[in-house]
């Protein structure tokens, strides 16, 4: 696992050396985009989703102090999910001479009248971290490689549950286990991307008799979290254990998308009586602080850990780049095709998180303090 970990960092320590040489002028990016001389004060245009989960507050201060740094202007808005609110900050963001824009969407299909206006006034879109749909005015896009997320979040469930050992072998240990599944909002294009990810890795467990889905909700509609609400998630996982588990069986792990989902889960076993003792193996994303101490105490097991820092580089990367007429750097042009075209694309690679790997990962990697998690 420990190694696991530290060869991704080192990956994305490549990955972050790479993009700083193209800063720089190095190639594939064609551009010199280096210092404050690069911004001229112009204006760029940030469109996050909500300030309700810590990542993207992370996120847009990442672009924000970022695209500052090299002399931009920056118009950071925040939707709180709510669709005409986005629409409308990303239209103002327009009209008031954005040159380029970054947008976290809140639902990846209701861009395309708006996206067009900007198409209309020449400003380049790079959709961050999710895809935006049905729109051939995206131009480029920054994210993770999202199916991974989820095979990574299955591969930790399967090694918690103790099926799989640290390297991926399976350990003879067949149980059968009972676990419950969740995914994200059927409007991000991402919750897909997860949830192939973790089922292909899933299903064989699941057809050999290993895993057991106790309550027979396996597809993705009826699992899915609109617009990833944790009390959703706390509200489903109630009627499960009320439906499914009141003969006494136990729960025995939850695959569970994203940190904040995860967090709703535990409150509802916990509300039935589970303790840290029994609590089912629970998985999670973005390693969100309130998470990391749920690890650390052993009522989740796992995150996914994505250095916003580093998405918001490659982002800022291909907005400085695209308005100094250079052609910013990607790495795979072929898996995210948003319904119009395929959007080339730079992914960064997700890092599996444990109890084991909170200090030489979290805080060996400057994301938190020890004091931030033991406070
Ligand atoms: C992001 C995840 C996040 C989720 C909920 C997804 O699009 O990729 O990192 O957990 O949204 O905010």
């Amino acid at each position: 696992m420990k190694k696991k970990a530290l060869l991704a960092l080192l990956t994305a320590g490549a990955v972050a050396l790479s993009l700083a040489a193209c800063s720089s002028g190095g190639s594939g990016s064609g551009s010199s985009t280096d210092g404050a001389q690069a911004g001229d004060g112009s204006l760029i245009g940030v469109a996050m989703p909500t300030r309700s989960s810590e990542r993207w507050i992370a996120d847009g201060d990442n672009i924000k102090s970022q695209l500052e740094a090299a002399g931009y202007t920056v118009d950071l808005e925040y939707a709180e999910d709510d669709i005409p609110t986005q629409v409308s900050q990303i239209e103002n963001m327009i009209t008031k001479g954005a040159k380029a824009l970054i947008i976290a969407s809140i639902d990846g299909t209701t861009l395309t009248n708006t996206l067009q206006n900007a198409k209309d006034n020449d400003i380049p879109v790079i959709a961050y971290d999710r895809l935006i749909r049905d729109s051939d005015n995206v131009d480029y896009y920054a994210t993770f490689d999202n199916y991974k997320v989820g095979v990574e979040q299955a591969t930790s469930l399967l090694t918690g549950l103790g099926v799989l050992d640290a390297s991926g072998n399976k350990t003879g240990n067949t149980g059968p286990f009972n676990i419950e599944l969740f995914a994200g909002s059927p409007d991000d294009n991402n919750a897909t991307f997860f949830f192939n990810g973790a089922m292909d890795t899933l299903k064989p467990f699941i057809s050999d008799g290993t895993l057991k889905v106790k309550s027979g909700q396996t597809d993705f509609n009826t699992v899915a979290t609109l617009r990833w609400d944790p009390a959703t998630a706390q509200a489903r996982m109630e009627n499960i254990l009320t439906s499914t588990y009141s003969d006494g069986s136990k729960v025995n792990g939850v695959l569970s998308p994203y940190d904040g989902l995860s967090r709703g889960i535990i409150s509802a076993l916990t509300s039935a009586g589970y303790t840290t003792a029994d609590m089912p193996i629970i998985t999670g994303q973005d390693a969100e602080l309130d998470s990391v101490k749920a690890i650390e105490a052993g009522e989740q097991y796992s995150t996914i850990y994505k250095d916003t820092r580093e998405l918001a580089k490659v982002a800022v990367q291909m907005a400085t780049s695209l308005l100094t007429g250079g052609t910013p750097e990607t790495n795979d042009t072929k898996t995210y095709d948003n319904g119009k075209k395929v959007v080339p694309s730079y992914l960064l690679q997700p890092v599996v998180v444990t109890k084991d790997d909170i200090q030489s990962v979290l805080v060996d990697g400057g994301y938190y303090t020890e004091d931030q998690i033991k406070g």
